[in-house]
């Protein structure tokens, strides 16, 4: 009888030990897994492009799903793409953080159901609640808002003109300081509630995708079976966030979708991380013509870096697919939309961003487009395009 209680006890103690563990080893293991880089850092720019970088005063990326994976971007990790510190480091300006919801098994970029998930283990393994996909989104926008009061003044959150301004003056002074803004990807993180846009927008929300990769309620995405254009909730969900001046974000969506959202919309468009076919053909991308739109909308095109956007490892396909679209559309449409921590592999971690700078050198583009796509260009349209306050 002692025998096996004593069993029972350490039975216990080791489902305790699993209980307590789970939560603190297996995201890592998974965050390190899905979020890795071809060149471990430090990275080495030429000194033209270093000096170029470091004097640049706003750099903008349009893209990263860091705040997916519960890691603590207060601190200097040596694992995945970004934290504030590397942020710091890499004299970044403002960084999208954008948020993922819910992912289907085997993701891949041809054809996904809505069916199953992975987030729901991830959140699961987190300890984060799982079960409504706005519940999981809100409590990605609390998680930025805490680093930022965390932060000792070093990581502001930014959701208006007012909010940008104020930074700006700061960082005039101060160079040593960062920020965020919050979008979606995904807009299955309404719930099919069309009530949740302006839950989101209360939780610091400025940009969201309809579509990720599966269809959802609003329409086709590209990664989905479908390929329909938007639904009537869809087009629904656009005219609230036009009317709340949320940023219309048109990656993942299905070509006939990109159709629909810029025929019913009048205000600039973006896709926050994207490839482009004249470098690297399939249906991640976008074509020409989408990218002549997304322009002529007065809209940003921000290059992803990772081998299924650029057909490429390293700085030089991401440069390639800058340069394709300066030629295409001009340099003033132009941004970079990392997709860091998005489950991608990339060439370098955020730190690696002057390799991109030395490529652009390389190609002969002028130094004032290389900083207009180096952030420029984020800012005006951030400053043209967000809610006074
Ligand atoms: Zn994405």
């Amino acid at each position: 009888m002692k025998k096996l209680l004593k069993g029972v006890g350490i039975f216990f103690i080791l489902l305790i030990i699993i209980i307590v563990a789970i939560p603190i080893i297996v995201p890592k293991i998974v965050d390190k897994d899905h979020n890795k880089v071809i060149q471990p850092p430090p990275y080495h720019a030429s000194t033209e492009a270093t000096e170029l970088y470091q004097n640049l005063d706003f750099i903008a990326d349009m893209h990263c799903d860091a705040l997916l994976w519960d890691r603590d971007l207060l601190k200097d990790n040596d694992y995945g793409h970004v934290d504030i510190p590397k942020m710091r480091q890499a004299n970044i300006a403002i960084q999208a953080f954008t948020i993922v919801t819910k992912s289907p098994k085997g993701q891949n970029f041809d054809a996904n159901t809505g069916e199953s998930d992975n987030i729901t283990m991830l959140y699961a393994a987190q300890g984060r609640p799982t079960l409504s996909l706005t519940k999981r989104a809100l409590l990605q926008c609390k998680s930025l808002y805490e680093f930022a009061n965390k932060s000792d003044g070093q990581f502001f959150v930014i959701t208006s003109k007012k909010e940008l301004q104020e930074y700006l003056k700061k960082r005039a002074i101060n160079k040593d300081i960062t920020a965020g803004f919050l979008g979606v990807e995904g807009a299955h993180a309404l719930d099919g509630d069309i009530d949740q846009v302006q839950v989101l927008y209360n939780h610091g929300v400025r940009m969201m995708a309809p579509t990720h990769f599966f269809d959802n309620k609003l329409g086709g995405s590209a990664h989905g079976v479908s390929g329909e254009g938007l639904t009537a909730f869809g087009s629904n969900v656009i005219k609230k966030m036009e009317e709340l001046q949320m940023i219309i974000d048109l990656a993942h969506c299905s070509p006939k979708m990109i159709d629909d959202i810029i025929d019913m919309t009048s205000v600039p468009l973006v896709s926050s991380h994207t490839g482009v076919k004249g470098t690297c053909d399939n249906v991640r991308n976008l074509s020409d013509k989408h990218l002549k739109a997304i322009a002529d909308s007065g809209g940003l095109i921000s290059i992803a870096m990772f081998e299924q956007a650029s057909c490429g490892e390293d700085a030089k396909a991401v440069a390639k697919a800058i340069q394709y679209t300066i030629d295409l559309v001009g340099a003033e449409h132009v941004a970079l939309g990392s997709d860091f921590d998005g489950s991608v592999t990339t060439p370098f971690n955020i730190t690696g961003l002057p390799l991109i700078v030395e490529e652009l050198l390389k190609l002969g583009i002028a130094k004032e487009d290389i900083q207009m796509i180096m952030g420029e260009n984020v800012k005006r349209f951030l400053l043209k395009n967000l809610p006074e306050e």
